[in-house]
């Protein structure tokens, strides 16, 4: 076994491509013991920010949905506009080149620059010049490159690769800016506050605006008609590089193209807003290149006339272009709203959650798609909690982007007849065999509860056997630190079954089927019960379906023809339950997110996706409305006080609850019963289904946690404990490794009040 590696002596660049899965591990290990706290911190407010400035755009969703259709209609027309902006550019007197490699764009970039005898070009931030290596390209002919936005600046210091796609240097606190400041300069200055170091780089950076012979910029996005620039910043550093030098070269990918400046306007709001929660960020540049005014030229040096050369670079896009699923990251302005809000994201960054270029949720497909498709292994980070979908604003589906790679590199890892039997002996569909063992074993999650719960007492005593456990930590790649949930003497169906002769007859007129999911049939089948019997204590009449795999587990391991089987048979089950009537209720927040969000990957018939989503609902969703609707009291039925609990709860709610919106309708149930509720503000608590059991990943699944234990930890520093609870299992788990507390779901605190 190979010596525990100090995370202290890993640099970035070494661990940038995760191909190799033992480069993902090395990274997370890095920037767990170094980056952390300066990560959580910078995105964490970046989150918060966006928050609130979506919450001020009047028309945020149709502005989501005119930005997605401005972009599906430019990379639709691809071809046209790349044509049209060609001429546009001529037409204005510049330079157009389209590249088809990297290798292409960085020579052609190399002769402009050679031509004008350029010894020192100023950069602006463009991630499109880190995917073709350009810095690296002129300096191999003698041209010294500057970068001039502050934190590419920093990390071209510390030669490191970003962290992030808008704040590539985000991993860095202030103390770690000034030590390195201090170790590469040589200075006895103090720079000890963000002033000082802001003052100490922008002195250097001045002198090479002022030497510089050529600019080189990118382009958030670009318009056919015209040939115009769209350029968003924060520091003028961008400004300054493409008035100043006589030479202007913007460097973009093909994908930004829009037919015309009036595309711009939806993206003027939705970037700075989504990106780090600015209604406008303080320098939006729309330029049409070559400028008409003059070129600086230094005291005593005459001025140069100006050239402008826009490089566009194609670098697997056509290809992502024609690919079903990686051509949704094209529609990507890069704002990083899906990094801010990823609870793993914050925890880790870009230099473990990312590539060599690109980073988060996103950024395994722009790997895989500029790349090769083991570049985006580690999309592995992506959990499926389904946080980013909401905040993308150009409503791209992450995580399913991120199951379809993981489905990829299933099955690029091979087939193996110990793979093979396990898949067949565990009901893996035949096209997700390859999937290693422990990814099986999560997607089979159903087929093990049902024969664990057949023999409980016999699965729970040998689940804590050491040498059963060496077998699940060596094959399933299960961690020996995480408690296995016990299986049940009794699953939901069978107490289900008994109950049922003794149930209150409905008065209602609600019908409901609660779906058995996999997680309460064979885990917690007495939360299954609360449920039951909240929905009955306010006249609801309830009936349990048939406990089947639901295919939620199998997509969150990349197993789509897996998953679209389960789903396929779930919607089956359901369809006559729908037809007579009822509503479906599902206590499972991933499951309802299964119904809500991914049954339209999965299923084909329209009508019968429309149905599913409009009529699943989360328990609690379901008690809050009924009671909105028929006038019902639950203060009264639901009294706070009379609950052996307490009536003080601190309340987590799930990832994929949030995200299907069905969450502060449990906050309003348990407040109008009279509970007093502090609410988490983590996005996700860590644990994230299968994620926080496996051994790869154990230590960053407690690190994400730790957010939320410490909101639980300081809203009872007053002294007053308070009970935790929680709607999904994994939440619940992560509490109970965490803490070492016992956390209940919201129907078992209103039970709680029922039976005085
Ligand atoms: S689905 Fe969750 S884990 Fe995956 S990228 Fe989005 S926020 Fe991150
Ligand atoms: S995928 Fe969406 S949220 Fe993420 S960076 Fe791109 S545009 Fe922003």
């Amino acid at each position: 076994m190979a010596a525990p590696v100090d995370p202290i002596d890993i640099q970035p660049r070494q661990v940038a491509n995760k191909a190799d899965k033992k480069a993902l591990l090395e990274a997370i290990r890095m920037t767990l013991g170094v980056q952390s706290a300066a990560i959580r911190h910078n995105t964490q407010t970046f989150n918060r920010n966006r928050y609130d400035a979506v919450a001020r755009i009047a028309d945020y969703d149709a502005m989501k949905d005119r930005a997605r259709g401005i972009k599906e209609s430019a990379i639709a027309n691809l071809p046209e506009l790349l044509q049209q902006l060609e001429s546009s550019v001529r037409a204005n007197g510049g330079h157009f080149f389209l590249a088809k490699f990297a290798a292409d764009a960085n020579r052609y970039i190399r002769d402009v620059l050679v031509k004008h005898e350029v010894k020192l070009v100023v950069k602006g931030k463009s991630i499109t010049s880190e995917e073709t290596r350009l810095n690296h390209s002129l300096e191999e002919v003698g041209i010294k490159v500057a970068e001039s936005d502050l934190a590419e600046f920093i990390l071209q210091v510390a030669d490191e690769q970003p962290s992030h796609i808008i704040a590539p240097a985000l991993h860095y606190s202030r103390e770690r800016i000034t030590a390195l400041f201090k170790r590469k300069f040589q200075t006895g200055l103090p720079l000890d506050t963000g002033e000082a170091l802001t003052q100490f780089a922008r002195e250097i950076l001045r002198q090479q605006f002022i030497a510089a012979d050529a600019g080189i910029s990118g382009a958030n996005l670009i318009a056919a008609d015209s040939g115009s620039l769209m350029l968003v910043e924060s520091e003028g550093n961008i400004r300054m590089t493409t008035l100043l030098p006589p030479v202007h070269i913007a460097i973009a990918g093909i994908e930004k193209v829009v037919p015309s400046r009036a595309d711009f306007q939806p993206f003027i709001e939705l970037l700075p807003a989504s990106a780090t929660g600015q209604p406008l960020t303080s320098y939006v540049s729309i330029l049409r290149p070559p400028l008409s005014a003059a070129s600086f030229a230094a005291p005593g040096k005459s001025t140069k006339p100006r050239e402008f050369h826009l490089v566009l670079i194609d670098n697997g896009r056509s290809g992502m272009r024609e690919d079903p699923i990686l051509h949704e990251a094209l529609y990507c302005i890069r704002c990083s709203a899906c990094l801010n809000v990823c609870a793993n994201f914050e925890t880790v960054g870009g230099h473990a959650f990312g590539g060599e270029t690109y980073s988060g949720g996103i950024g395994g497909a722009w790997e895989a798609g500029t790349g090769k498709l083991m570049n985006a292994r580690f999309s592995e980070l992506c959990t499926g909690c389904q946080r980013c979908l909401p905040q993308c604003p150009v409503r791209i589906d992450i995580p399913w982007v991120n199951q379809n790679l993981r489905h990829r590199i299933n099955q690029a890892d091979g087939a193996s007849p110990a793979k093979s039997f396990f898949g067949s002996l565990t009901g893996s569909a035949p096209g997700d065999r390859t999937a290693p063992l422990p990814k099986q074993f999560f997607a089979n999650y159903h087929t093990f509860g049902e024969w664990g719960s057949r023999f409980a007492l016999l699965s729970n005593d040998s689940a804590h056997m050491p040498a059963v456990r060496t077998f699940m930590a060596s094959v399933l790649g299960i961690d020996p630190r995480r408690e296995l949930p016990p299986f049940p003497k009794k699953t939901w169906e069978q107490m289900f079954r008994e109950e049922a002769q003794t149930a209150k007859a409905s008065d209602a007129g609600v019908r409901v089927a609660m779906l058995a999911d996999t997680f309460t049939n064979y885990g917690s089948p007495e939360r299954g019960m609360a449920a039951v019997r909240v929905l009955r204590a306010i006249g609801v009449d309830v009936v349990l379906t048939p406990s089947i795999p639901d295919g939620r587990a199998a997509l969150s391991q990349g197993m789509i023809d897996t998953a679209r089987e389960h789903a396929r048979a779930l919607a089956k089950m359901l369809q006559p339950y729908l037809d007579s009537g009822r509503k479906i209720a599902v206590l499972e927040p991933s499951v309802l997110a299964m119904l809500r969000l991914d049954c339209k990957h999965l299923l084909d018939s329209h009508d019968l996706i429309a149905s599913l989503a409009a009529n699943s609902f989360e328990p609690l969703e379901m008690v809050w409305d009924t009671a909105q609707q028929q006038g019902i009291d639950l203060a009264e039925i639901f009294p706070a006080r009379k609950s052996h609990l307490g009536t003080k709860l601190f309340y987590h709610s799930h990832c994929q609850q949030r995200t299907c919106n069905a969450a502060s309708q449990t906050i309003d149930v348990l407040r109008a019963a009279g509970f007093d509720v502090v609410t988490s503000s983590v996005e996700c608590c860590g644990m994230a289904g299968s994620f926080g059991y496996k051994s790869d990943y154990f230590d960053l699944s407690m690190a994400v946690g730790e957010d939320l234990i410490a909101q639980v930890r300081q809203c009872e520093s007053d002294g007053t404990p308070r009970v935790l609870v929680t709607s999904g299992t994994s939440c619940h788990e992560q509490l109970l490794a965490g803490m070492g507390r016992v956390s209940l779901h919201p129907t078992e605190v209103l039970g709680s009040t029922l039976y005085m």
